[in-house]
C-alpha cells in the first residue's frame, strides 16, 4: 500500500494524503474524492506503507484512478514550485495552478486501448465482442462509451484485468507559423524578372512577411513568380503579434571584444554550478551573437537552455537570429498561445523534443529536465512581473532562484540594466560584463535642446526634420504621454479636471473630445462646462502624442504623419497598416 501526496488546484496552503494499492510516479495526474467531489490533483510524492504505520486518527481516502501513465512535472520542478509557493506566501494549489498549462486541471479526454490479453479475452468470450472495435490505435473513450453502451463502471473492472488500458490524451496542435516572403537565389534571378518592382522591393527588405507584401503587389504577380522559382516562402513559428523581417545574417563572426565577452562567459560557466552574470551591452554591441554561441556551447554539453523574453507585439533581433538558426529545436511558451497550442508545446519540452525554450514570464515554469542555462534577455522589462493572477511572482529574481536550486548559470542581459541588478553586479553578487561598443555603426549623438521661449517642436527640431524629409528619409518623435493634453485646467477659477477614484489629473483626448484617467479609465465623455465657476473656458496644458500629432501637421502639411499609440493603433489590423506604409 502506498500513502501519496497530491496537491489540489484548491487556495489552500497544503496537499493532502490519498491511499494508493500501486506505486504512482510523482508528477501524474489522479482523480481523487475531496469532500463530495471528484477532484484531479498532481502527485507530489508516493511512500510505501504498512497499514499500522497509518495514523488510526486520519480516515484516509483512495486514489480514484491515475490520468496519466507519466509525469506531466519533471522532479526538479517540485522544489521549486514549493519555492514559490513560501516565498510569494501563495497557496501551493494556485502556484501549480499557474505553472501548470491551462486545462491540465480539467478532465482530459481519454483513449481506451486494447491489450494483449484483452485481445485474448475477446477470442475466449470474456470480453464483449464489441471492444474489438478498439484498434491500435485506441478509442476515444466518451465515444466509445456512446457507441457501445457498456458503462464505465464495467470498462473500469476490465481496466482492473489489465484487459484494456486508458490513457489520457494530448493535444498535438503545432505553434501556428508566420510566413515571410523572399527572393529564392539572389544571383540567379534573370534579367526579366530583375527590373520588377516586386524584386528591387525584396532585394532591399530581404524577407517581407506575406500578408504586407499581399497588400502591396498584385496576388497574380507574386504568385507566377513563386510558381517560377524567383520567390519563396518560409515559415517561422508564430512568436509574437507582429513579426517583422530582420536582416539575419548566414554567416557571422565576433569582433575582438565580443570575443573576448564570450571567452570570459564561457569560461565561467562551462563547469556548471549556479552563476549569476549581468550581460550590459548597449543596443547594437552584438549581444545577441553572444547570446548565440553561449547556447551552442550549453548544447554541446547536453544542456538545454531556457530564454525568457518579455511581453511585447513585436519580435526582437534575437528572437529572429534563435528560429533562424535553430528552428526546429526550439518550443515557444507565450500568452498568445491557446491553451492545447502551450499544453502541445509542453510535452515537447517533457518528451525531450527540443532544446531551447523560448518564452515570456510564465515559461519559468517550463518543464525543462536537463537546464543547462537561463537567458533573461532585456532583464529591465517590467513585464516580467506578473501583478494579475493569483500567484503574483517577477521571472527575473525567479530565474535567478530557479538557477540556483538546478545549480546552473543564469544571465542577464540589457541595454538598461535595472538599478536593483546593477547594484548587485556592482557589489560583486553578479558577474559583470560590459559591451560598450557598436561594432557596425556608431553611438547616435545626443543632443539636449532648450526651446526658450518654450515650443513645442523647437527651431532647431524643425531645422532637422526638414533636412531629413528633404533627403526622403523618415523621422520618428517619441513622447511618453498619449492623448492630447495632460492637463485641463479652467482659464476662470482654475479648477482642474482630475479623476474621482485616483485623484490624478484627467488627460483630454481630442479626436473622442474626452477626458480620461489614464490609471483606472474613468471617462467624462464631453467637457463643456467648468463644475467649479460655470465657466466655459479652459486651458490644455502640457503636450501628448495627439498634440504632437496636430503640430506636426501644421508645420509640414503635405507630410504623411502617423501616430502610434494606444489609441489610434488599438487593433492588429491597424498596426499591420501602419507597418505596411513604413516597409
Ligand atoms: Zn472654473
Ligand atoms: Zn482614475
Amino acid at each position: 500500500m502506498y500513502l501519496v501526496d497530491v496537491v489540489l488546484p484548491l487556495p489552500l496552503y497544503q496537499s493532502f494524503f490519498y491511499l494508493s494499492k500501486e506505486f504512482l510516479i510523482p508528477g501524474i495526474r489522479v482523480l481523487v474524492p475531496f469532500r463530495n467531489h471528484l477532484l484531479i490533483g498532481m502527485v507530489k510524492d508516493c511512500l510505501k506503507v504498512t497499514e499500522e504505520e497509518l495514523s488510526t486518527e486520519i480516515d484516509y481516502k483512495w486514489i480514484e484512478e491515475p490520468l496519466d501513465t507519466s509525469p506531466l512535472i519533471p522532479p526538479n520542478l517540485f522544489n521549486f514550485l514549493d519555492w514559490v509557493s513560501q516565498y510569494y506566501i501563495t497557496p501551493i494549489g494556485l502556484v501549480y495552478k499557474i505553472a501548470l498549462p491551462p486545462g491540465v486541471f480539467s478532465l482530459p479526454k481519454r483513449r481506451i486501448y486494447l491489450t494483449e490479453k484483452g485481445k485474448k479475452a475477446i477470442e475466449e468470450g470474456y470480453l464483449p465482442e464489441e471492444f474489438s472495435f478498439i484498434k491500435r490505435k485506441g478509442y476515444n473513450l466518451k465515444y466509445f462509451i456512446k457507441k457501445t453502451g457498456i458503462s464505465l463502471k464495467d470498462i473500469n473492472r476490465f481496466k482492473k484485468k489489465e484487459w484494456i488500458v486508458i490513457k489520457a490524451e494530448f493535444p498535438k496542435t503545432k505553434v501556428p507559423t508566420e510566413t515571410f516572403i523572399r527572393l529564392k537565389d539572389l544571383a540567379k534571378i534573370e534579367e526579366e524578372f530583375s527590373k520588377k518592382e516586386i524584386i528591387s522591393y525584396l532585394r532591399e527588405k530581404i524577407e517581407v512577411p506575406e500578408k504586407i507584401i499581399k497588400r502591396k503587389f498584385p496576388l497574380k504577380e507574386i504568385k507566377s513568380l513563386l510558381e517560377a522559382g524567383v520567390l519563396e516562402k518560409v515559415e517561422y513559428p508564430r512568436i509574437r503579434k507582429i513579426m517583422l523581417s530582420l536582416e539575419i545574417p548566414k554567416k557571422y563572426e565576433l569582433t575582438p571584444l565580443q570575443k573576448e565577452i564570450f571567452e570570459g562567459i564561457k569560461n565561467l560557466i562551462i563547469h556548471g554550478g549556479f552563476k549569476p552574470i549581468l550581460l550590459y551591452g548597449v543596443t547594437g554591441s552584438g549581444k545577441s551573437f553572444i547570446y548565440l554561441e553561449i547556447i551552442r556551447e550549453i548544447l554541446k554539453i547536453g544542456g538545454k537552455v531556457l530564454v525568457l523574453v518579455p511581453e511585447i507585439a513585436l519580435t526582437t533581433y534575437m528572437e529572429m537570429l534563435l528560429l533562424n538558426y535553430f528552428k526546429e529545436k526550439i518550443a515557444l511558451l507565450h500568452s498568445g498561445l491557446s491553451p492545447s497550442e502551450r499544453l502541445s508545446e509542453w510535452m515537447r519540452i517533457l518528451n525531450d523534443e527540443v532544446d531551447i525554450i523560448i518564452g515570456t514570464r510564465s515559461a519559468i515554469f517550463a518543464p525543462i529536465k536537463k537546464l543547462g542555462l537561463i537567458i533573461v534577455d532585456e532583464e529591465h522589462d517590467p513585464s516580467y512581473k506578473e501583478e494579475t493572477l493569483a500567484c503574483k511572482y517577477h521571472a527575473r529574481d525567479l530565474a535567478l532562484i530557479r538557477g540556483k536550486l538546478e545549480n546552473i548559470p543564469v544571465i542577464l542581459g540589457s541595454a538598461t540594466p535595472s538599478i536593483k541588478s546593477f547594484y548587485f553586479a556592482k557589489k560583486g553578487k553578479y558577474h559583470l560584463f560590459m559591451l560598450k561598443e557598436r561594432p557596425f555603426a556608431s553611438l547616435p549623438e545626443i543632443k539636449f535642446v532648450e526651446s526658450k521661449p518654450f515650443k513645442l517642436i523647437s527651431e532647431e527640431l524643425k531645422k532637422e526634420i526638414e533636412k531629413m524629409l528633404n533627403k526622403g528619409k523618415s523621422v520618428f518623435l517619441y513622447l511618453n504621454r498619449r492623448g492630447y493634453a495632460p492637463l485641463v485646467e479652467c482659464e476662470e477659477c482654475h479648477y482642474i479636471w482630475s479623476c474621482p477614484n485616483c485623484g490624478i489629473p484627467l488627460t483630454y483626448h481630442k479626436e473622442e473630445n474626452s477626458l480620461l484617467c489614464h490609471y483606472c479609465n474613468f471617462e467624462i465623455s464631453s467637457l463643456t462646462v467648468c463644475p467649479q465657476c460655470r465657466g466655459f473656458k479652459m486651458k490644455f496644458k502640457k503636450a501628448g502624442t495627439e498634440k504632437i500629432e496636430e503640430e506636426i501637421k501644421k508645420i509640414f502639411p503635405k507630410v504623411e504623419v502617423i501616430r502610434i499609440d494606444r489609441d489610434a493603433v488599438n487593433t492588429e489590423k491597424k498596426l499591420l497598416q501602419v507597418l505596411e506604409k513604413l516597409y
